[in-house]
């Protein structure tokens, strides 16, 4: 708890402690105090509709409890992001079962953190008994290739992997066939991240997953979607250009540890409806955690 909150010590002072700062004590609940509430949600990355929506439920409490005084409003405000960032469904985390084979396939642009989430992820289910292996299906750039070797050996475990240039679907091939005849029984992904050329990541993509469902029909598929939280509000429609071009299970944020626009998670969560399982705190190899709201919501304003 103490390393999530102090991961979320710019997001704290750029957002908590803005919000803390428009709702203090003695201050009386007015108009101007909901729209300047609503002004500092919106300039921490929370987006325009998430904070819109938020201050209105503040507004309906506020009346509902009878608030008067500002200070009332932060507990408010906390339980009602921990409420947004819980969502609608359970968070069920990252899909991988011990029984079965499970493929994990990471996309994101470049530079979102894939790589390192990657091996982080590697070193956290190795940790926990799994015998994974990874596919370096990010054949476009060599320096993806070599990073991704890189932390095969820090981790120890294999990385099926080719020459730039090659074709992704040989290696996703490859490693499939690796995942079947082997115990091993988690394979994780990388792919390129041109967004930039939509049709080739999409052909791409497109032909990735159909190796899987042919090769793998059993397996479980976990399709994580990789934002870099630094980015604000462009994570969130680097999040709906990627749903457009594959169906994705869950999101990794990472950098929230180098940014005080982490808000964005509270808009990524109401507007995609798309889970967050996993956030990325840190540069190290245990920088890696389960997203949990109720915890989340409690560093942040802790
Ligand atoms: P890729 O191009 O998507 O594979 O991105 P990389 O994995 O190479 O990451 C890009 C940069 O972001 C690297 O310098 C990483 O060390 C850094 N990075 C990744 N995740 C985190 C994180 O959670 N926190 C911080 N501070 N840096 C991160």
């Amino acid at each position: 708890f103490n390393k999530l909150k102090e991961g979320l010590t710019k997001t704290r002072q750029g957002f908590v402690e803005k919000v803390s700062t428009v709702l203090t004590f003695n201050k009386t609940i007015d108009e101007d105090l909901f729209e300047e509430l609503e002004e500092t949600l919106i300039q921490a990355d929370v987006g325009v509709n998430t904070s819109m929506k938020l201050v209105e439920t503040m507004r309906r409490r506020v009346k509902e409890r009878k608030l008067k005084d500002a200070s009332q409003l932060r507990e408010v405000m906390k339980e009602e992001i921990a409420h947004i960032l819980v969502g609608d469904n359970d968070e069920l985390g990252l899909n991988v079962d011990k029984d079965k084979k499970n493929v994990i396939l990471v996309v994101g642009v470049n530079g979102a953190g894939k790589t390192t989430t990657i091996g982080k992820l590697a070193h956290r289910l190795k940790k926990e008994n799994h015998r994974v292996l990874l596919a370096a299906g990010d054949t476009f750039r060599a320096a993806a290739i070599d990073q991704l070797l890189i932390w095969g050996q820090r981790v120890g475990v294999e990385v099926i992997h080719n020459q730039e240039g090659s074709d992704p679907g040989a290696v996703v091939f490859d490693a499939c066939k690796s995942l079947a005849s082997r115990r091993d029984n988690v394979l994780i992904i990388d792919t390129a991240g041109r967004l930039q050329n939509k049709t080739n990541l999409m052909e791409e993509l497109r032909k990735v997953g159909k190796i899987l469902a042919r090769e793998l029909p059993e397996a479980n598929v976990e399709v994580l979607l990789v934002l870099d939280a630094t980015t604000g509000q462009n994570a969130i429609s680097q999040a709906q250009l990627f749903s457009e071009v594959v169906n994705v299970t869950g999101i990794c944020l990472t950098k929230l540890d180098g940014t005080a626009k982490g808000g964005v998670i509270v808009g990524i969560r109401d507007e995609l409806k798309i889970p967050v399982k996993l956030i990325g705190i840190g540069e190290g190899i245990d920088d890696l955690k389960d997203f949990q709201a109720e915890e989340f919501a409690e560093a942040l304003f802790a």
